[in-house]
């Protein structure tokens, strides 16, 4: 999400005159954009500002902060950090232009208001040749108030942009060659609720009919809310693709519980089990916190048994960060770091196991692989993705690019698959 915001930014600086710089050495505006999900991300951000603040009393640029951290701290950034230009709010990134212009006139620029979330939603990235796969914004914001997120605090309540705007981004974008569109929201299921728009399945059913486009894929979905409608939309729309990412949080009802997930473990089964019902070659990936407040090794135990039981594809694992004005950061009975980082070691490991297995179970199997372009590794090799998602490194060339390839797997890694295209 904000590699797509930094995306759009670009765009609007790009729109207004500006080239982007190949160095930063050689920018002249240097924008940050933060992340505030978890307290890492936030040090990092003041590590990465002491290092641009040296920067810019040898050579001054224009420094701009954008996002969440500019959001959560408003004004309170400039006390800490006086050499920024200008800071927006993620709601305030269509007027980074403008932002830069005042800071070149010499006037610190803020904007952290919501009122803006509708003109930030509806900028589109530039298309740019070449780009197989693309992001697509559908909503912004999130009503859930899970007790350890600070993201409806810095990104406001859910706004959904019109489908009719969303369908013609996406048309436009598979006329200039993307083949995969990636739907973006923090709980999609939720897009156009209570609006006589279309619903989240009525957008998918109408981009299934976009020409051109070969895929569709969204990101992210609730549990609670991952409707039978929804489900049925896997198997059914050809381009719709057997992937979903599904994040759990915990195995545990009392902690699903104190996080105000508004579910429980039988009830994320149950779902899991209707998707698999509807598309038996579906793959889940899903997100994990440990360590959350009060958090026993019994219950622990629940989330090892649910990561084992569904056999994701991947999980992204995370130890609990308290974030400033959160519920559950008042939460007495906080678990010992080391104790979470041991969970969460056992955890990765446990994962670890269970995706090579899965990918070893592929090989001799033959699969649909979108070419996205050279492989990083190796000159001779492109990379791609499966329908599932899966990373495919086969042997092949640059025109390939964008193309549709039958692949035979012959090799599944740690974390991708080797392939062998029909002409090797
Ligand atoms: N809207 C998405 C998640 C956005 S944040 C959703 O509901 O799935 C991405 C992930 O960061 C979350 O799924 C969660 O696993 C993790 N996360 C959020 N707040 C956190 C915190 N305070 N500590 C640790 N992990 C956190
Ligand atoms: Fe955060 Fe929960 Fe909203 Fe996801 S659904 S963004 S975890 S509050």
């Amino acid at each position: 999400m904000n590699e797509h915001d930094m995306a759009k930014a670009e765009h609007l600086l790009v729109s207004s005159g500006f080239e982007p710089a190949c160095e930063i050495d050689e920018a002249s505006i240097v924008l940050v954009n933060t992340c505030c999900v978890r307290e890492k991300a936030e040090q990092k951000f003041y590590s990465l500002m002491g290092r641009l603040q040296r920067a810019k009393k040898k050579r001054g640029f224009i420094l701009g902060v954008t996002g969440c951290v500019a959001q959560a701290e408003k004004e309170g950034l400039l006390d800490r950090l006086p050499f920024v230009d200008f800071s927006l709010g993620p709601s305030a990134i269509h007027r980074v232009s403008e932002a830069v212009l005042a800071a070149l006139d010499k006037r610190t620029f803020l904007d952290f208001s919501d009122n803006g979330c509708h003109s930030s939603l509806y900028v589109r990235p530039g298309v740019s040749d070449g780009l197989v796969r693309a992001f697509v914004t559908v909503m912004k914001g999130c009503d859930n108030f899970c007790s350890y997120c600070i993201v409806p605090h810095v990104r406001g309540r859910e706004v959904s942009r019109s489908s009719g705007d969303v369908r013609e981004e996406v048309e436009e974008l598979a006329a200039s060659g993307v083949r995969e569109v990636i739907l973006l929201g923090q709980n999609v299921n939720s897009y156009n609720r209570g609006a006589s728009d279309l619903s989240f399945p009525g957008l998918l059913r109408s981009l299934n009919g976009v020409r051109g486009l070969e895929r569709i894929r969204f990101v992210t979905s609730h549990p609670k809310d991952l409707s039978q409608e929804l489900i049925n939309c896997f198997g059914t729309l050809s381009k719709l693709c057997e992937q979903i990412h599904l994040p759990f949080q915990s195995g545990s009802d009392r902690i699903l519980g104190l996080m105000n997930r508004g579910y429980t473990k039988e009830e994320y089964l149950r779902k899991v089990g209707m998707l698999k019902e509807r598309c038996p070659d579906i793959a889940i990936t899903t997100d994990c916190i440990v360590g959350f407040p009060g958090e026993t090794d019994e219950d622990f135990r629940e989330t090892m048994d649910l990561v084992e039981r569904v056999a994701f594809d991947g999980v992204f694992s995370f130890c609990y960060s308290p974030r400033k004005n959160t519920r559950a950061s008042e939460l007495a009975d906080r678990v010992e770091r080391q104790t979470a980082r041991a969970r969460l070691q056992e955890l990765q490991a446990t994962q670890k196991a269970i995706t090579l297995r899965t990918f070893r179970g592929m090989e001799g199997s033959r699969t649909e692989v979108l070419v996205e372009g050279a492989s990083k590794n190796s000159k001779d090799d492109v990379t791609g993705r499966t329908r599932t998602n899966r990373i495919v490194n086969f042997k092949g060339t640059p025109d390939l690019r964008g193309k549709l390839v039958e692949v035979e797997i012959v090799k599944g890694c740690a974390n991708s698959l080797r392939g062998l295209s029909k002409k090797e």
